[in-house]
């Protein structure tokens, strides 16, 4: 591993608890990481850690085989060779855009100066505009000369800190996927911190999902999606809902009854499930809209999500459910329409469990 955390922990003396507790992972070189959670989760304590700008309180951080901070070990910033990227761009409004990417650059000559600075705002698609002032520039351009100014020093690893949060929210997904590519082409390994989960998915290889300091799994994002660790990760990845199940072996299959019907072919996708309660998560992508289903939910609210709505439906039986269903299928608040299950991936919890990392939160089985 290019990158290695190995049971990271920082606490902040004036907390009873650590910001980030027993943190583990790494990233290959070329490969792009994003850590996401909630607020106050320990992500932007855990990239500051990496860059050197907190202090470790036990295990260690590895960059390119050498420990740059551990409890012992704090190498500073500015020697780790590490970029950083934060939100507000921080672009010195004083400074034209040549000025602003050559900024860490002083120790080459001019001459090579102003090649490398060509060569990234190139790079970032916007060759020739070293002349402009940051005002003159939109705020998806304005980001893209902050990470021309980051890659300019040639780092051994970038490390993003929310670097998308103040632009529009249709911005955002293109400028991630644009990011992630300009990333690759430079063959850079980076890290980046969000709490948005389309920007997570648009630029990570890897995803680590936090929570109140721990790191809950760690995995591109189709695992994360179809085979969450835990039931804070399946709560917190995509829309859906946990609904209670009891699986049953009949003759030699398992069957598994949810409160929209027995979902059957299950034995070949599980094997180590036993009988028994669980609670099986239910993704807005298992619910299929079927007229002809016999069991009929509630739509009690609707989101437009361009060519699907993401319906929160409430069965007779009381229980809440999501189901994409396709655009053209638009139905009222209030309408009661037609639901079955398709699983694919089924995950299981035990019934009733936490949303802590270690113990029932586990889950039981995850097959597909
Ligand atoms: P995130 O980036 O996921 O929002 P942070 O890493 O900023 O989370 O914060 C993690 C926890 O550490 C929070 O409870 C936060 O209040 C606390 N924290 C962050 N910075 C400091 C600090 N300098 N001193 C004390 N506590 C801090």
């Amino acid at each position: 591993m290019f990158v290695e955390v190995k049971q990271l922990s920082i606490q902040y003396p004036s907390r009873s608890t650590p910001a980030v507790d027993d943190v583990t992972f790494g990233l290959r070189a070329g490969q792009i990481g994003v850590l996401i959670g909630p607020s106050g989760c320990g992500k932007t304590t855990l990239l500051r850690a990496i860059a050197g700008l907190e202090r470790v309180t036990a295990g260690e951080i590895r960059i390119a085989g050498q420990v740059v901070g551990s409890a012992q070990v704090d190498l500073p910033a500015e020697q780790r060779r590490v970029g950083m990227v934060f939100q507000d761009y921080a672009l010195f409004p004083h400074l034209d855009v040549g000025q602003n990417v050559a900024f860490g650059l002083h120790h080459l000559p001019k001459s090579e100066r102003a090649s490398r600075v060509a060569e990234v705002l190139q790079l970032v698609g916007l060759a020739g505009i070293q002349r402009q002032f940051p005002h003159e520039l939109s705020g998806g351009q304005q980001q893209r000369v902050a990470l021309a100014r980051a890659l300019a020093p040639k780092p051994r690893l970038l490390l993003l800190d929310e670097p998308f949060s103040n632009l529009d929210v249709d911005l955002r997904e293109r400028l991630a996927h644009e990011i992630r590519a300009i990333l690759k082409a430079a063959q850079a390994t980076a890290l980046f911190v969000t709490h948005d989960q389309l920007e997570a998915f648009a630029t990570g290889d890897f995803i680590g999902v936090m929570h109140q300091g721990h790191l809950h799994q760690w995995a591109d994002a189709y695992t994360l999606y179809h085979q969450p660790a835990t039931r804070f990760v399946a709560d917190f990845i995509g829309h859906g809902v946990f609904a209670p199940a009891t699986l049953r072996e009949v003759g030699k299959r398992l069957v598994v009854h949810t409160p929209l019907g027995d979902l059957t072919d299950v034995a070949s996708l599980a094997p180590g499930l036993v009988e028994g309660d669980y609670d099986v998560l239910l993704r807005a992508d298992d619910i299929v809209h079927d007229d002809d289903a016999p069991v009929k939910a509630e739509i009690i609210r609707k989101a437009f999500r361009g060519s699907e709505f993401l319906y929160t439906l409430r069965l007779a039986s009381g229980e809440i459910v999501m189901a994409h269903v396709p655009s053209h299928h638009d139905h009222k608040i209030g309408e009661w329409i037609g639901i079955r299950a398709k699983v694919d991936h089924i995950v299981t919890f035990a019934r009733g469990g936490t949303d802590e990392a270690e113990g029932s939160g586990l889950p039981q089985g995850i097959h597909g």
